[in-house]
This record gives C-alpha cells, structure tokens and sequence, in this order.
C-alpha cells in the first residue's frame, strides 16, 4: 500500500501577514509526519509526529500558541485514534503540558480509559513522566493580537456570540501497511470560558478513523462541528462509496445546511485518496502528492 498522509493548520480567515508562517508550519507537519511514514513507519505514529510538529509551532492554537480562557490559562483538547483496532485516547482541558496529543496516545496504550479531562488529564500526564511546564512556557495568546481577523465573520457566528478565530491542527495518514490513523489538538476559542470544551477532542466529531471506511480530522467552531458528528459522518459517507473529496464536501455543506457551521475537513479512504474541504475562507493544509512532494496551500483566495 502506498502511504498518504494531509494535515491542517485550522479553518478560518488568515490575514496575508499570517499566511506565510502558516504554510511553513503546516508543511514542516507534513514533512515529519512523511518521514516517518517512508521510512515504513506506522500511521499512528506519523500524525502523531505531524501534529506534534504543530504544537511545537506557536503560529497554531495546539501546545505552544493555544488561547487563552477568560481566566488567562490555557486548557488543550487532543485526541488520537488507530482505524485498526478503533482504540482512541483523548484528553480535554488539560493545562501545563507541551505536547496534548502524546499524553491522548498514552491514554490509548496506558490506561484501561479512553478520555481524561481536566485536572485529572494533567495529574495522568505527570503520572506518565511528562514533565509538566510553566504555564508560560506555553505562549498562550488572547486572540486579539491581529483585531482585522474579525473581517470574516458569519453573521450566525455572531449572533451566536462564538469565539472567534482559531487555528486548531490535525493529521490523517495511511501506513505502508493499509492502517489509518488521525490526530486532532487544539486550544480551543479564544475567549471561552474555563472547561470549555469543542469538537476537537470528541470522537467522531474532531476526529474519526476506522481502517474499514477512512480517517478525517475537523476544525472550525466546535460547537457546530459536534452537532453533525463531522468526522464520523464523512467516514461512513467513505464506506458508502464516496471518494475523499466528495466525503470532505458532502460533510461541509450538511455542516452549513443543518446547523449554521464553519469549519473545514481533511480526509482520507481506505485507498490513500486524500480530500479537503471547508466553509470558512481559508484552511491551511499541507500532503504529500502521488510523486510524493509535499504541497501546501490555504485554499480560498
Ligand atoms: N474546533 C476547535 C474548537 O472548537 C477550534 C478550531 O478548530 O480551530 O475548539
């Protein structure tokens, strides 16, 4: 089986000074998720190793760069999922760590659980020897640092009153070997309240991967995304012989028709396709093309 593998960045509106920084990371993604993919490595570990990549990168809201709660602190929500067994792991609202996504892996391989939040999320994190940081070390942002990011804004979204702009990431891989895996992390909305909680660590909703249909990994307002099952519903679109584009646009428009959301969609089927799709102006995404090159774009104009 040739491997696939696409990432993203978030969905949203990104202002040209911010667009450069975003494709670097998301190809700097991609490109450690690849590496280990070509050199025969599991799917499990390459969005891992991709998202990451990401948290590392202060220009995502995941890990270092995460939003800020009303409060000042910073609460993450990742999950990881392996389509070969359905194992997953996730953590929600966890604080003082660097890396989400490896503390939701080892939920998944250490613990007889599947889902620690809060308070009890960090105290596993540390009872699994990640060391746990400084709060600031994390470079949480209030989201107000670029205020034209507001240009964009759905008028559902503001009646709503939903938090604004957020740049969430994900990774979707197939191995050599035929598995899907997929990863989300996020640091949520600016703004929102503490224990606030999107779509983004909630199975089926931000992420979804099941080696007998597909993986796909979402973002955008959490809130909506959760209300169609984003991830999970494209996936059975999968199964139901839609190719990975058509899945990724089919789930963006019921998202739109049902429930008033944005957001955007990266998928992959059981064959390697790879389909992207969103409904806000922009989703940085990177993958790597059948010559295996990496590309990269925002998409939108
Ligand atoms: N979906 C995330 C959340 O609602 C935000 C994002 O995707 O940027 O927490």
């Amino acid at each position: 089986m040739k491997p696939a593998l696409i990432v993203h960045g978030g969905a949203w509106f990104l202002p040209q000074r911010k667009r450069e920084a975003a494709l670097r990371g998301v190809r700097l993604a991609a490109e450690a998720g690849w590496a280990v993919l070509r050199g025969g490595g599991s799917a499990i570990d390459a969005v891992e190793a991709a998202v990451r990549a990401m948290e590392d990168d202060p220009t995502f809201d995941a890990g270092r760069g995460s939003y800020l709660n009303l409060e000042g602190e910073v609460e993450m929500d990742a999950i990881l999922m392996d389509g070969r067994t359905l194992d997953l792991g996730a953590v929600a609202a966890i604080r003082r760590v660097r890396h989400p996504v490896t503390v939701a892996r080892l939920v998944m391989e250490r613990s007889p659980h599947a889902f620690f939040v809060g308070e009890g999320a960090t105290a596993f994190a540390a009872a699994m020897g990640i060391p746990l940081c400084d709060p600031a070390d994390l470079l949480g942002r209030t989201g107000d640092e670029f205020p034209d990011d507001e240009r964009w804004l759905p008028p559902e979204w503001v009646a709503a009153q939903a938090a604004r702009a957020a740049d969430t990431v994900g990774a979707v891989a197939l191995d050599a070997a035929g598995h899907l895996a997929v990863a989300t992390s996020t640091g949520g909305m600016p703004h929102k309240a503490p224990g606030r909680v999107g779509d983004s660590p909630l199975v089926g909703s931000g992420a979804y991967a099941d080696d007998r249909l597909g993986a796909a990994s979402a973002t955008g307002w959490g809130e909506r995304l959760m209300r169609v099952v984003i991830s999970k519903t494209a996936c059975d679109w999968l199964g139901r012989g839609l190719s990975a584009q058509e899945a990724a646009e089919a789930a963006i428009a019921l998202l739109h028709e049902r429930v008033r959301g944005y957001g955007g969609l990266i998928v992959i089927d059981r064959e390697g396709r790879i389909g992207a799709a969103h409904n806000t102006p922009h989703m940085a995404r990177a993958w790597v093309t059948p010559g295996g090159e990496i590309a990269a774009t925002i998409g939108g104009g």
